[in-house]
Order: structure tokens, then sequence, then C-alpha cells
């Protein structure tokens, strides 16, 4: 009953178009999820991004580069769809869109994300300020969501995002690095509030796209004794 007055007052809307989902209990419509492109083999081994060719055990991004992190996952293709879906989840306030995305990463890498044991899931900080202006931490969001299902638990305040970061997009990949690399600070307080030494952690994030981010936020991890870093996220670029 109850939830029937709630599904009233305020009905699931799609994360895609936005309406009103039909049929109740569902959390997308039927067309607009088919217009979802889901990671498929083959990709990535590091990073998980589809490539083109299955010969490869890499794409070209981790082929040149020597990231510290182990491995991750993400489970959609970052297209003009998710970036419009993604980008309503983090500035129009559609947090509930989290639902769907916790339902699908938990359906499509719950087992693997289980044998990876994670000690902890940690989300990718956004500064304080952009902290207080939005009111939430999309990746926070995620992480939450997903320890909730797999039954583990989450330090959302490991890693501290230290200064402003110049927009990404305007820099190459050495500036990204370079402009990331300080930005993370691991919260040492944090840290020894945990009962035990932590060994593995499980980043996660909405977007990855070149892994700078995930990378950098790994190596302030490493710094601090943490061995593997393992990620999820939302959506990734194409590895071509
Ligand atoms: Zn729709
Ligand atoms: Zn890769």
């Amino acid at each position: 009953m109850l939830q029937a007055i709630l599904d009233m007052l305020y009905p699931v809307r799609c994360p895609v178009c936005g309406d009103i989902v039909i049929p109740r209990g569902s959390k997308i419509c039927c067309p607009c999820e088919k217009k979802l492109q889901l990671i498929a083999e083959p990709r990535c081994k590091k990073c998980s991004k589809p490539i083109e060719n299955d010969q490869n055990e890499y794409c070209s991004d981790c082929e040149r580069k020597d990231y510290h992190f182990d491995h991750g996952y993400s489970l959609w293709v970052y297209d003009s769809i998710m970036k419009k879906s993604i980008s309503d989840f983090k500035y129009r306030y559609k947090k509930e869109y989290a639902r769907y995305y916790i339902e699908k990463i938990v359906e499509g890498y719950g087992d693997t994300l289980n044998r990876l044991a994670p000690d902890v899931l940690v989300p990718v900080p956004i500064h304080k300020s952009k902290y207080r202006e939005r009111g939430y931490n999309q990746a926070e969001i995620l992480a939450y969501g997903i320890a909730k299902e797999l039954n583990l638990p989450v330090i959302p305040d490991l890693l501290i995002r230290n200064k402003k970061t110049l927009p990404q997009k305007q820099l190459s990949d050495k500036e990204r690095l370079k402009n990331l690399q300080e930005a993370f600070i691991l919260n040492d307080k944090a840290l020894s509030d945990y009962p035990k030494k932590l060994k593995r952690v499980l980043l996660v994030d909405d977007i990855y796209t070149t892994g700078s981010t995930i990378e950098a936020c790994a190596n302030a991890l490493i710094k601090n004794g943490i061995k593997e870093i393992y990620f999820i996220t939302l959506c990734i670029g194409k590895g071509f």
C-alpha cells in the first residue's frame, strides 16, 4: 500500500529519456534500455575498454602507459546517451538514476567483484566546494549502493580531493596526470579508524576516460601501503 502511494507520488523516471517508466516496478523504459551499449569482448585486460582486435591484450592507452592500479571494469560505453544520463545524474539532481545503474552493475559484475574480494569500496572524491554546491558526490552514491548489494564496507572519505583541478578536457595526457597527481590525498584519520590493515581497495567512479583519475587515486593509496587497487565505473570510452 505504502509503496503504491509512493510510486504515485514519486514515479520512477527513466535514466535515458527522463519520462515516467511504465510498467511500474521497472527502472528504465524497454526501448531506452536497448539503446545502451553494454561492454562486451574483446576488451582491454587492464581498463576493460572495448578494443577492435581480439589479438591485442590492452587498449592503446594502457599499452602506452604504465598504470599502477591492478585492473577494473566498466559497464557501458560512454556514448551520447550515457553522457546525457550521467550528466543529469550528476548535475541535475537525478540521484534516483543510481538505482538502475547499481542494479546493472551488480547484475553484470557482482560475481566478478565478489571474486576480487576488496576490503572496502572507496568513491573517487570531489572537492568539498563542489560537494557543498551539489549536495552529493555521485561516486559515493554508487559506492554505497554497490557495497550494500555485495555486503562490503565503504570508506567515503579515505581519499580527499585536495585542490580544485583544471578542467581535464583542455589538457594533454601528461598534463592531466600532473594536474591530478597532487589532487588526491589520503585521509590518515580515515585509514587509522579502519579496524584492519587495508590491502585491497575497489575505487568507484562514474566515468573512466583516460584512466588518469583512477591512476592518481591509486598512487595516493599505494604511497600509503595499500597494495591492490581495482576500479568499477559506469562508463568508459572506446579503446580505438
Ligand atoms: Zn526512457
Ligand atoms: Zn585499457
